[in-house]
């Protein structure tokens, strides 16, 4: 990386959302930064001569986002899907795309994701890479995730096969050997859906994960697709735990959201994806009655934004939303909404940190922690002025251009506005070039235009019954 390192930084006289329980705001605060950890937080704090000191002020540092599922690997094809319901993206995307795939296309795709996700103060991802048919593609995505300075969990899944056969290869454990090493910036989950099969194959893979002592993510809940009956199955052969992430969920039933609250599991939500795609709606007031932790993802960005500041303002929106509708089918109105701006940015935060187990090492900003830090302040932005309500100002007003400076781990990797990861964008920019332009030739124009704009259903006209003669036009 082509930057300073300061062993010790210290922000000074910003307004700092903790995620702490009891002190979440502080004003006029200074927060020092000593070998990747956070060593102090109050104000007027004595800093070593050598810090590289930060202005705060007018800004607002908080812990850095975590993103809970984010298929990386599909950000090479950036915004082709921006139309598509989820039967689009299953008939386009796997029927046109994926098998055309190679190493470098997730290589170039995970790339550019990881340099996004720094550039808009996400500092961990998980990178919910179902993408890897042999272990030369998980290479790629892991040669990719290494090239970033950023923190990373590799959701290592194989879409082609059963997780139950590619668990059990030599090639994957090799893989996991080779390349999960227990570094801190790097960890591992499996990542898998649950088949149809009543024989429950998947019992394979839970038993490899607890051999790994590692997490499990999967897709769960998705309508047509993932269903009660496969959490059931789950149930049924004993492997719900709080050691499983649980994605989307908006199809599931109250059942399922009780045995996931009482096994400890958590729910990563994707409300941009749900409310364009149809997985179902949007879970996360189900979600708060059940006590089930939650935190955001972004899923896609062949269909939806890369972006946690869209993430949370989608979900508060579909939150207040549906609060609304149910309301009104009563008969009666909301006077006061449920969830608050600070809610949804602590699932953004802690809640990811949470989900992921490192709670007790990201997510909040608290002496002894990591320093996964972001600063949002932009003085040129008219929009983030004035901050009268930090967390409110996050989740509704400012967006990825506000974010100001990022620290993973204690190292710059944007200062001033700029990400100084400027060679490895360059290298991103051609890599993807280079895997769409192979894309697009390998394919027929109509096949490429069919998914660029799938067909759109006709509207029908409500007859009106009322004829006006002389309105304008
Ligand atoms: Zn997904």
């Amino acid at each position: 990386m082509t930057t300073e390192n300061p062993t010790a930084i210290v922000f000074r006289r910003g307004i700092v959302l903790t995620m702490e329980p009891g002190r979440p705001e502080l004003h006029d605060t200074d927060v020092l930064v000593e070998n990747g950890r956070i060593t102090a937080v109050g104000t007027g704090l004595a800093a070593p001569r050598s810090a590289l000191e930060i202005d705060a002020a007018g800004g607002i540092l908080m812990p850095g986002m975590i993103d809970t599922h984010r298929h990386m690997w599909q950000t090479a094809q950036r915004g082709y899907g921006s139309d598509w319901s989820l039967t689009n993206y299953f008939y386009f995307y796997y029927i046109n795309h994926v098998h055309a795939f190679r190493p470098e296309d997730v290589y170039a795709g995970n790339l550019l994701a990881a340099l996004e996700s720094m550039n808009a103060g996400v500092t961990t991802t998980v990178d919910w890479s179902h993408g890897l048919r042999t272990t030369d593609y998980a290479d790629a995505a892991v040669d990719a995730l290494t090239r970033v300075p950023g923190r990373f969990v590799l959701a290592y899944g194989n879409y082609a096969q059963g997780p139950w056969e590619w668990s059990a290869t030599r090639e994957f454990r090799d893989f996991v050997d080779r390349r999960i090493t227990g570094e801190d910036l790097l960890s591992f989950q499996i990542a898998f859906d649950m088949s149809a099969d009543p024989a429950f194959p998947e019992k394979a893979v839970f038993d490899v994960a607890r051999e790994l002592d590692v997490r499990i993510t999967t897709h769960a809940g998705v309508w047509g697709g993932s269903d009660d009956a496969g959490l059931r199955r789950m149930a049924d052969h004993g492997v719900l735990s709080d050691r499983i992430t649980y994605v989307h969920t908006g199809s599931l039933s109250d059942d399922s959201y009780q045995r996931i609250a009482a096994t400890g599991g958590n729910v990563s939500v994707a409300t941009e994806s749900e409310s364009a795609a149809g997985q179902g709606y949007s879970p996360t007031r189900r979600l708060r009655r059940h006590g089930i932790t939650t935190s955001l993802s972004t899923d896609s960005s062949v269909l939806v934004s890369g972006d946690m500041f869209h993430a949370m303002r989608a979900t508060l929106g579909a939150d207040r939303a549906l609060g609304h509708i149910e309301a009104h089918a009563a008969g009666e109105t909301v006077t006061d909404n449920e969830l608050r701006a600070a809610d949804v940015l602590r699932y953004a935060t802690l809640g990811g940190a949470e989900a992921i187990g490192l709670a007790d090492r990201i997510g909040s900003i608290a002496v002894g922690k990591r320093a996964d830090l972001v600063l949002i302040k932009n003085d040129r932005n008219p929009a983030m002025f004035p901050i009268i309500h930090p967390a409110g100002h996050v989740v509704q007003q400012a967006n990825a251009g506000d974010v100001h400076t990022v620290l993973v781990d204690g190292r710059l990797v944007k200062k001033d506005g700029v990400l100084l990861l400027d060679t490895r964008l360059a290298e991103a920019r051609r890599a993807v070039r280079d895997s769409v332009d192979r894309l697009r030739d390998g394919m027929d124009e109509a096949a490429w235009n069919a998914g660029l704009t799938p067909s759109r259903p006709d509207i029908a006209l409500i007859d009106n019954p009322y004829h006006y003669g002389n309105h304008a036009g």
